[in-house]
């Protein structure tokens, strides 16, 4: 390299990775309520929370997510570690969540378990509006016990109690069941069946699927595709006894609950695991990525990963997306500036300045506390441009007589206060 290539070098500017973003200040306080809402509505039913890794072996996806899955085969960020194992970022912590609970004994706990958990997820997706290759999940997993469908109906009435006490708007839950071993393979060879003899009016990537995964092509959004689609069977005339008892009773339950949902015969997951129960739900301002969770049973899954048989079920969120819906019907919080803006000048002044933040911040409320003196006129400004409430004015006549000016910078209005009758003043607001 020539010395002007290496200075160039030197002088790159580095962005974030495509796909990837930086959540600043003020958005992060929506984030934070969202995940104070979830840690506080989850406890309510129950939920404990559960970390797991953000790597884990590649194995584990491919076998628990699908080998055959978009996720597995082509999104995963996956890489060789030093000890040649091969691993990935996780895309998406069921899988992760079932590993944990056979790696610790769950079973051995009283069931069913039942463990949420907040963090990032990485997919090698296209970017676009509420499309993300690190984007957040909140999802809560159910498992072992049974599969009564109370259970089902629960984990749904807790999504949707979480996304009322967010006041997210137009959630909208779609219901289906995609049948258990027994029945949907003999519904796929039959949807296969009846896709093959209207092949020539299929796009190619349907097309492709009636091989791969049929239920994928109901999935389809593509325009000259809907009047085929509309023509194919349906799962639900082909549920097995018990499947179909089953998902009738998880509407029951549902409407115990005062859950309103639509059914929605097309609705099939990407994922591989997921039997009986699926359920997604959208929400508005999102244009076509208005999906902000997926979830639904999946029995089989513990076992497939060389745990004891287990019941399963769970849902993930997609929290970038919740968010954006939260920003576009503006339930995004105003930006909270400070509420106290010391402006102080003078030796003394400091002093009894630093004493009063640290009193003031000790009660909880927000200070800025400049770290030089300023003239008094432009602290002032100062505080203006953070958003505070108040400017506290120390000089030597406040410190001298122990009575402090505090300046109401909405309407520029003043009063004397002792430190006793601020706190006091300040806490009854
Ligand atoms: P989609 O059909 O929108 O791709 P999905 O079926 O891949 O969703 P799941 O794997 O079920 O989604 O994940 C649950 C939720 O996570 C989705 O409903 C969505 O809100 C969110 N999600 C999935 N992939 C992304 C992504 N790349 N960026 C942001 N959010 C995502
Ligand atoms: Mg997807």
């Amino acid at each position: 390299m020539s010395e002007g290539a290496a200075k160039k070098e030197d002088r790159r500017k580095f962005q974030a990775i495509k796909g990837t973003r930086d959540l600043l200040p003020p958005e992060t306080a929506l984030w934070n309520r969202v995940e104070q809402t979830a840690h506080a509505v989850f406890a309510t039913f129950g939920f404990g929370e559960i970390r797991v890794p953000i790597f884990e072996p590649t194995e584990l996806f491919a076998r628990a997510v699908g080998g055959d899955t978009d996720i597995v085969s082509k999104e995963m960020y996956t890489f060789e570690d030093r000890d040649e194992t091969t691993v990935s970022l996780r895309p998406e912590a069921t899988a992760s969540v079932c590993r944990a609970y056979i790696e610790h004994g769950m079973q051995a706990l009283p069931q069913p378990v039942k463990l949420y958990y907040i963090g990032p997820m990485f997919r090698r997706e296209r970017p676009q509006k509420g499309r993300y290759r690190q984007f957040y999940q909140i999802g809560a997993e159910v498992l072992g016990g049974s599969d009564a469908p109370a259970i089902d109906a629960e984990v749904i009435e807790m999504v949707m109690t979480f996304f009322d006490r967010l006041e997210l708007q137009g959630a909208q839950l779609d219901l289906n069941s995609i049948g258990c071993r027994e029945c949907r393979p003999k519904y796929v060879e039959l949807l296969r069946a009846e896709l093959l003899k209207v092949k020539d009016k299929l796009g190619p990537d349907s097309q492709r699927r009636i091989e791969t995964n049929p239920l994928r092509v109901l999935d389809s959004k593509l325009d000259s595709e809907q009047g085929t689609i509309a023509t194919l069977p349906r799962i639900a005339d082909h549920l097995c006894e018990d499947c179909a008892k089953h998902y009738a009773e998880v509407k029951h339950q549902l409407q115990l609950r005062g859950v309103m949902y639509r059914e929605n015969w097309r609705l099939v997951r990407g994922l591989d695991y997921y039997m009986r129960t699926t359920f997604e739900i959208t929400a508005e301002g999102l244009g076509s990525q208005n999906a902000v969770c997926g979830g639904g049973r999946y029995d089989g899954l513990v076992e497939l990963l060389s745990g004891p048989p287990t019941k399963g079920i769970g849902f993930a969120i997609g929290e970038d997306r919740l968010i954006l819906s939260l920003q576009e019907s503006g339930k995004a919080p105003a930006p909270q500036g400070r509420d106290v803006y010391i402006a102080w000048m003078g030796e003394r002044a400091h002093a009894t300045a630093v004493r009063a933040a640290k009193d003031l911040r000790k009660a909880g409320f927000s200070v800025e506390l400049p770290p030089v003196e300023q003239k008094f006129g432009k602290a002032i400004g100062q505080a203006d441009k953070l958003g505070a409430r108040f400017a506290l004015i120390l000089g030597d006549n406040e410190v001298a007589s122990g009575e402090w000016t505090l300046k109401t910078l909405a309407d520029g209005s003043q009063q004397r206060v002792t430190e006793p009758q601020l706190l006091d003043f300040l806490r009854k607001l």
